[in-house]
């Protein structure tokens, strides 16, 4: 009844073929990924792994209705409009049939693919190809798959090293993938008949019901995250490294020298008859750097983020102010190519120092030393830094970041 419905107030979408539905399963922790956060949030290029499948199917012109089974805070680390969030159950099953309660109100032959996030690389070609197939037979269900290209062999009980057996003859076998697309009817009853079984695939339990399964192309992109090098091999095939541009910043500082305070430059400490004044620990080298940084990311100056009018920066170790510009280089996706400091003091000698501060700034930005560049002059004795009135520091940065970013800065 709802179909003739339907289809009279709707005649365009009954042309097209049956209504398609997604269920998204995001509800894996991934324990064996050893990643910090739950692996569908992990970045894979400049969105997490769950964006990446949300916004596929969000392309698909042919996908109507979205229900995504996760943690109720996955809104908070994906963009989810259009989408109805349904819990997570324990096992997978679970979370299969918390998708399919959101869709009750669909009808039995309407399309539904289930698709696991871990697998962020889904084409619309691989949607395409699964309705294509359900829909030319509506008593089947479809899954994307892929040949086998290395020799399999079964493994033995070996004594203390693995004993390897008889080769098993590949052509008979698939790799099989996500999506995979059923007549909801289909997986309803599937999921009633199973519902005290764990299955792991949706694909097999509708088949157990005599549902003809069918084997459509898969895509390599479909490659399932499951552990931390699985990024690496996703990032090269779905093509996940931004276009970047090349961005310049440069800082410039100045200190005055007095007695008796400790000289702290470049991150190093150094023996000296007089030390820099300020409000923090008056590290000029490193104070120009992090202006540097930051004019390289549009974010204002180091007295933006750290106003000497604050009494917490009393006294603080300028290091802080330099990781904390390093860690806003990584939050906007970018890396610090190089950075080229000139300290210019008339004393003390800064030569003998350099590399102390080359590996000390390398250290606190977590870069190579290789780029990092300390320089020193003085300035003939003119002027206030050659009067030994106090030091000035200039530098300059070059840091990548992301071509199509949009940063409003500070
Ligand atoms: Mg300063």
């Amino acid at each position: 009844m709802r179909d003739s419905i339907h289809a009279s107030l709707n005649p365009v979408v009954a042309e097209s073929g049956p209504m398609v539905a997604v269920i998204l399963l995001a509800g894996g922790v991934g324990a064996r990924s050893g990643f910090a956060i739950p692996k569908q949030y992990q970045m894979l290029g400049r969105k997490p792994v769950l964006q990446w499948s949300i916004d596929a199917f969000n392309a698909h012109g042919a996908v109507s209705a979205r229900v995504l089974v996760s943690a109720p805070d996955a809104a908070d680390h994906v963009s989810t409009q259009g989408w109805s969030i349904q819990a997570a159950g324990a096992e997978r099953q679970a979370s299969v049939a918390s998708g399919l309660a959101a869709l009750e109100d669909l009808p039995d032959d309407a399309i539904v693919l289930v698709h696991d996030a871990a697998r962020p690389g889904v084409t619309v070609e691989v949607i395409d190809r699964l309705i294509a197939a359900v829909t030319a037979d509506d008593q089947c269900a479809a899954t994307p798959i892929l040949a086998v290209p290395d020799t399999l062999a079964t493994l033995t009980e070996g004594n203390g090293a693995q004993g390897v057996g008889d080769v098993i003859d590949r052509n008979g076998l698939a790799r099989v993938q996500t999506p995979q697309a059923f007549r909801l009817g289909h997986l309803r009853a599937a999921h009633i008949a199973a519902s005290d079984q764990a299955a792991t695939d949706d694909a097999q339990l509708v088949r157990a019901l005599g549902v003809k399964l069918v084997g459509v192309a898969g895509d390599a992109r479909l490659h399932k995250l499951t552990f931390a090098e699985d990024l690496l091999i996703l990032t090269a095939l779905c093509n996940a490294q931004p276009a970047m541009r090349t961005a310049t910043g440069m800082g410039y500082d100045v200190h005055r020298l007095v007695p008796d305070r400790p000289l702290w430059i470049g991150g190093i400490t150094i023996e000296h008859s007089h030390g820099l004044d300020g409000h923090s620990d008056a590290d000029v080298a490193l104070h120009a750097i992090t202006d540097a940084i930051l004019g390289a990311l549009a974010d204002g100056d180091i007295g933006d983020h750290f106003p000497p009018s604050d009494e917490k920066w009393r006294g603080a170790a300028s290091d802080k102010f330099l990781a904390f510009a390093g860690d806003k280089v990584r939050e906007r996706g970018g890396n610090i190519q190089h950075l080229d400091l000139t300290i210019i003091a008339e004393a003390p000698k800064i030569g003998p120092h350099r590399l102390a501060m080359r590996e000390r700034i390398a250290e606190i930005l977590q870069l190579p030393i290789s780029r990092v560049s300390v320089k020193a002059t003085t300035s003939e004795r003119l002027g206030f830094t050659g009067r030994r009135e106090g030091i000035a520091a200039q530098a300059i940065a070059t840091i990548l970041l992301p071509e199509d970013e949009s940063h409003d800065g500070f």
